[in-house]
């Protein structure tokens, strides 16, 4: 489950933008999310990618 890298795009609230970032995989709640920060501006950036 760990050790999963995901990068892409995530919608970034602060920007109110699409960033190209690259975080981690996370399985929550059967849900897999992946985790990254924005690189403007470092606000947390969340995407849900699906189910587990
Ligand atoms: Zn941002």
């Amino acid at each position: 489950m760990a050790d999963e890298t995901y990068s892409g795009e995530f919608y970034c609230v602060k920007c109110r933008e699409k960033r190209e970032a690259q975080g981690d995989v996370v399985v929550s709640n059967n849900r897999r999310m992946a985790k990254a920060v924005c690189p403007e501006c470092g606000t947390k950036l969340n995407r849900i990618l699906g189910k587990a």
